[in-house]
């Protein structure tokens, strides 16, 4: 679009002075379709934030316990109701059982577990889950649950997020996920997730998980039926949310996947890879406060995520074992990629791989051939 040419520049001039840029800087970006512009300016504002060749990932084991739940969003291919065929909720100890055999072959340091929100269970499923893990395998760090799960979680304990995010933590909780944040604007809400927690209720988790000290991750589901104007939106609360607290760990852009979802019927397509690395340099520019914009390749495929690595994203996300809701709704990648391949990949777009834990501590950097 020829209007964007000069929208770009003055959004060129606020990244070079790094100047905070506002609404219409990220509206002419999303408009933009000169898509080398973008990639060039994005990784320009992640060095001139202090981002260097390096790019990380995690080896995490993903787990779901439950994919029961109430809420029935429109485009989730997971969940299903306790008498569907599919439905299963597992026992603590047979989830313990099973992530301590994966950690036999595959020595992950992060556990991520979100769930449905399973009407028919009670807070003590989760704590007890919990605190299992935590015993079984200290050193892992357990990322659990979106802030809808905890939200959940207080409505049927009656406690307040405080203090279910406390016992949780008390119990061996290391951080929270990002899900469930989808789109905040209430139109698409209304229209995708009508029974889902409101997006005051997920920032209000957020920010009290920040305050209890548990860091946390956020997300946004594009490529529905969001604008432009809601997709900046959403970023920009985001950021705000960062100044006040500064407890996200990282931004993961999720593009919507229609398979098995009633929008397949409905003939949508899947993101073009076009949309996924502008979404990733759009992230990247407006976020200017959030240190790491993960290119989540079970979603976008390792050769696309290689690519986003010069559209702004600085890390891979891991060498994800078992992912199974992207897959429910049609993600077509392999569910597990080795460390080797990461490897290959982050290197061959002419960056150094770094092997991190959730807290981004450096635990291995592949500098030299070996
Ligand atoms: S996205 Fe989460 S809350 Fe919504 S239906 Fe699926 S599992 Fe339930």
């Amino acid at each position: 679009m020829a209007v964007a040419v000069d929208a770009l520049a003055v959004v060129r001039e606020k990244v070079e002075a790094r100047e905070r840029l506002d609404f219409d800087d990220g509206l002419a970006i999303a408009e933009s379709d000169d898509l080398l512009a973008l990639g060039e300016l994005a990784d320009l504002a992640r060095r001139l934030r202090g981002g260097t060749d390096d790019v990380y990932f995690v080896q995490n084991l993903y787990l779901n316990q439950t994919n029961v739940c109430r809420v029935k969003c429109k485009f989730c291919a997971f969940a299903m109701t306790r008498k569907q065929p599919g439905a299963y909720t597992i026992s603590t100890d047979e989830l313990v059982e099973d992530a301590l055999r994966q950690r036999e072959v595959t020595g992950f340091t992060e556990i991520h577990m979100v769930n449905g929100e399973n009407p028919h269970v009670g807070f003590d499923f989760y704590l007890d889950t919990t605190r299992a893990l935590h015993e079984a395998m200290p050193e892992v760090h357990l990322k659990l649950y979106t802030a809808s799960e905890i939200h959940h979680m207080t409505t049927l304990s009656g406690l307040s997020h405080e203090r279910v995010l406390t016992e949780l933590r008390d119990a061996g909780l290391g951080s929270l996920p990002g899900g469930g944040a989808e789109i905040f604007a209430e139109r698409v809400r209304k229209l995708i997730a009508p029974g889902k927690e409101s997006p005051e209720l997920w920032f209000h988790t957020h920010r009290t998980a920040h305050g209890l000290g548990i860091p946390t991750h956020c997300t946004m589901l594009y490529g529905h039926v969001e604008t432009y104007e809601e997709r900046v939106d959403h970023l920009l609360r985001l950021r705000a949310q960062q100044d006040e607290t500064g407890g996200f760990l990282a931004f993961i852009p999720l593009a919507f996947h229609p398979e098995n979802t009633v929008f397949e019927r409905r003939g949508w397509r899947h993101t073009t890879g076009a949309d996924d690395l502008k979404m990733i340099a759009l992230s990247r520019l407006l976020l200017d406060n959030v240190p790491n914009i993960k290119a989540y390749w079970i979603m976008m495929g390792m050769p696309m995520a290689q690519v986003a690595l010069h559209f702004g994203a600085n890390d891979v996300q891991g060498t994800v074992v078992r992912e199974e809701i992207f897959h429910a709704a049609g993600a077509r990648t392999a569910t597990e990629q080795k460390v080797d391949e990461l490897v290959r990949f982050v290197r061959a777009a002419g960056r150094v791989p770094v092997q991190r834990d959730t807290l981004y501590n450096e635990l291995h950097r592949w500098n030299g051939r070996e």
